[in-house]
């Protein structure tokens, strides 16, 4: 056996996952990719004008996670970096996540009014879910409530997610709190930085294990087969560990029903001017057909004569038809939940098979979260080897 493990995806998760196999196991480890280039969703260049851009949307670091932090750091080094985003609401750039500059630009008559009350209600400094801020039983904090769900939240979801808020878990929207103070960043994590020399080297530089190699332009569904009997998933006939950071459905050839994604095409643009827009990230939750607008200028401050800007266009997930079968976000309502847990329990049959990553476990990972849960992963293989 010439591999010890095979990883599907040279993503954030299979690239973790490849690099603590290497380097904790010795194991000598293939990566399939299925795109000509490695760090998945996460992969930027450096564009014409010098700006670097995130060829499938903006991708920013947060976490509060130590251990992440400081497995990541073992890679790159860092750029503070705090991530802004206005919504364009009523004609005017307003914070988001909705806060108390957000009020007073929206709703000046009763600014003072509805500030007392917000922070009577839950205190300086809170960031209140906006499920939570409708079942309000004060009747103005509750038309407040009513009034930032239509102004910031439904427009913007059921273009993003083509279905209304109800149909959500609420996780989604819990994403995005309103903010009870004039703290105007988009996240609130204790680590916030982007890595220097971009996400696409950071991914090469954990991938650079002299155990590790990658074939790109290669389709690995094909190659993996199931034993049920022996208990395992078999990749051309060698029966190493295989760890898929796909999309489940499709390693199961569907035998489930196909899952929900949202997928999403990007129009970059480039302006002979030097910023565009009021922050890195406005958000449309109006008639617009996109959802968002970013421009890259402000997460590297690359100076240059133009800016290049990116609006994404939310649009349903459809395999094989080109432009619209990259699945970026797995549909989180109770129909695809309930299937995936059918792929999940059928992947447990196979002993040396594991699932990492946003797609193949159908989790809304952030990227700090797709790097625990591969770490994880990890710790498991080893663990398993070890005993
Ligand atoms: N959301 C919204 N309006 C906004 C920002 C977010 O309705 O201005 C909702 C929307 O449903 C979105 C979700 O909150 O999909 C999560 O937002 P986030 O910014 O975390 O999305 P991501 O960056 O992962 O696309």
């Amino acid at each position: 056996m010439k591999y010890d493990a095979i990883i599907v995806g040279a993503g954030f998760s299979g690239a973790v996952i490849a690099e603590r196999l290497a380097s904790q196991l010795d194991y000598k480890v293939l990566i399939i990719e299925k795109r000509n280039h490695i760090a998945g969703n996460c992969y930027d260049y450096a564009h014409t004008s010098g700006i670097r851009v995130h060829k499938y949307g903006p991708h920013l670091f947060h976490t509060n996670n130590e251990s992440v932090w400081k497995y990541l750091s073992l890679f790159t080094e860092w750029s503070p970096y705090r991530h802004k985003v206005r919504g364009y609401v009523d004609e005017k750039y307003i914070p988001i996540p909705f806060n108390l500059k957000s009020l007073a630009l929206t709703l000046p008559d009763s600014y003072q009014n509805l500030k007392r009350l917000l922070i009577d209600t839950y205190g300086y400094g809170s960031r209140v879910s906006i499920c939570e801020l409708l079942e309000a039983k004060n009747p103005e904090l509750n038309k407040l409530a009513n009034f930032v769900y239509e102004k910031v939240f439904v427009g913007y979801t059921v273009k993003q997610w083509g279905v209304a808020p109800e149909q959500l878990s609420q996780e989604v929207l819990k994403r995005v709190p309103v903010v009870i103070s004039e703290e105007d960043g988009y996240f609130a994590d204790k680590y916030q930085a982007m890595p220097i020399g971009g996400y696409s080297s950071l991914i090469e530089s954990i991938l650079s294990h002299k155990n590790i190699e990658i074939e790109l332009d290669q389709d690995a569904h094909s190659l993996i087969e199931f034993d049920v009997k022996a208990r395992k998933a078999k990749f051309s006939q060698k029966a190493g560990v295989i760890i898929y950071t796909g999309a489940v459905d499709e390693l199961f050839s569907f035998k489930f029903g196909e899952l929900d994604y949202r997928s999403l095409t990007f129009k970059l643009e480039e302006h002979s001017q030097e910023f565009y827009q009021p922050a890195t990230t406005v958000n449309y939750p109006g008639n617009e057909k996109h959802t968002r607008t970013t421009e890259f200028k402000y997460i590297d401050n690359t100076s240059s004569d133009s800016t290049v800007i990116v609006k994404e266009f939310p649009q349903q997930y459809k395999r094989g038809v080109e432009g619209r079968d990259i699945p970026y976000y797995p549909l989180f309502d109770k129909k695809n939940e309930a299937i995936y847990l059918d792929y999940a329990n059928h992947a447990k049959q196979f002993d040396n098979l594991f699932l990492a990553g946003r797609l193949a476990k159908f989790k809304y990972f952030n990227m700090d979260e797709a790097v625990q849960n591969a770490l994880e992963t990890s710790e498991q293989i080893i663990k398993q080897a070890t005993a």
